[in-house]
């Protein structure tokens, strides 16, 4: 796993002083992200505080492997820059620290104010994998539908996942257009086509691939981590009418792959570093892992610690908090997917995305989907503004936060996830 270094200091700020204190993006993150300033033509940019820092512009401040990071971040997207691995990521994280620590000369000139940009997908994303990891969301969906047996025979030997639909794949803000599908609830005789009267949200971690593997050669659980470029946050945007309908025998669809919205900024593992965790026991009685998937150091240091926090805002009402949840609650740890996923030969290639799966909380308030607050939509839940919702309507905003905290360190954030639901 990543060292921890002088750029976890807590001690050290940064001459652009609204990063000081910022939630999310102190000079101790520097997430990587692709961003266009007022009218200008898409570029590799760095968050700090409330500014952007242009990684382009910087470069003739910058020499040896991070000047060639920044040479491979022309675009379109980071692709390349994912694809170089953790060295030149990391000597570009250090010289950064360096350009932008207290005590160096302001250069204003290098940065945009984020309010004035327009944010895009860092990456061109080639291929996306949508996981089943979260623990407490396969239990509580699979209540709905096997009461005794909740989870199915495979569910503690591998991370479960569907090939999902990257081409819908979008960055925060984008509008959520409330699909079109067939729908057949239980007591109508016959499916009917029309707009989702199920439309729900999955809170999930988004796991970016960096370098990747060559078709025919796995990767080994013990390396994975060096195949991981970075984390975001990923609405997994689920029409569940939709779903249920079609999702036998071949799995998810239509009821997923009409948008999945990701927070804009690659966290990188770098940055991970202090808010890196052992992964959590294993239940009495729960299967031991097969070979392929256990390596001592990523049970003891490769779960995210995490806190996870949804807001909705419904139209004409504040913001509120729906729930809260962690990402330790995932059943399996990202290296673990990556491993798996490449275990029969199958090539990851640098920007590909993973989602975790929903990460619901053992507690009834910590669900990570309102299929699992309302209870299949049998039990309206009753928000703060005095509304119910059983899912979602035309018009509600959801928003999805990350932060990580650890005595010691300055806390980080992930940036906003956000989506507003438009009528169909
Ligand atoms: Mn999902």
């Amino acid at each position: 796993m990543t060292q921890l270094d002088h750029t976890h200091d807590p001690a050290r700020r940064s001459w652009v002083s609204s990063a000081n204190g910022h939630a999310d993006f102190p000079i101790q993150n520097l997430p990587l992200g692709w961003f266009s300033p007022g009218g200008g033509t898409p570029r590799a940019g760095v968050a700090i505080g409330d500014m952007i820092l242009d990684l382009g512009a910087a470069a003739i401040f910058l020499s040896g492997e991070a000047a060639a990071a920044v040479a491979a971040a022309k675009g379109p997207g980071l692709n390349a820059l994912l694809a170089m691995g953790a060295g030149p990521r990391r000597a570009l994280r250090l010289a950064l620290f360096d350009l932008l620590s207290e005590g160096t000369p302001a250069r204003l000139g290098l940065l945009h104010a984020a309010a004035d940009c327009t944010m895009h997908l860092p990456v061109e994303i080639g291929d996306y994998t949508d996981f089943y990891a979260g623990l407490y969301h396969a239990l509580n969906t699979g209540r709905m539908l096997r009461p005794d047996t909740p989870l199915v025979a495979n569910y503690k030997h591998m991370p479960i996942a569907y090939h999902g639909r990257a081409s819908s794949v979008q960055v925060s803000g984008t509008k959520v257009r409330r699909p079109n599908g067939q729908r057949k609830p239980g007591n109508e005789a016959s499916p009917s086509f029309g707009p989702s009267r199920n439309l729900d949200y999955e809170v999930e971690l988004g796991i970016w691939i960096g370098p990747g593997n060559a078709l025919g050669e796995p990767v080994a659980v013990g390396r994975a981590a060096e195949h991981i470029a970075g984390f975001c946050l990923l609405n997994d945007w689920s029409a569940r009418d939709i779903q249920g309908w079609e999702y036998q025998p071949l799995g998810p669809f239509l009821g997923k792959s009409f948008l999945t919205t990701i927070s804009p900024w690659i966290v990188t593992p770098e940055a991970m570093a202090p808010f890196r965790m052992a992964q959590d026991a294993r239940a009495e009685g729960d299967p031991s892992m097969l070979e392929y998937l256990f390596d001592a150091g990523d049970q003891a240091q490769g779960a995210l610690n995490a806190d996870l926090v949804v807001t909705i805002t419904p139209p004409g009402h504040a913001v509120e908090v729906l729930l809260h949840s962690h990402a330790r609650h995932l059943y399996w740890t990202p290296a673990q997917m990556v491993a798996h996923q490449t275990s029969n030969g199958c090539n990851l290639r640098p920007g590909d995305l993973f989602g975790s799966g929903t990460i619901s909380g053992p507690e009834p308030g910590e669900a990570g989907s309102l299929l699992e607050l309302s209870r299949g939509g049998r039990e309206p839940l009753a928000l703060a503004c005095g509304e119910t919702r059983r899912f979602l309507q035309d018009g509600d905003t959801i928003a999805l936060h990350a932060r990580c905290a650890r005595e010691g360190f300055v806390g980080i954030g992930f940036g906003a996830c956000v989506g507003t639901v438009v009528p169909s």
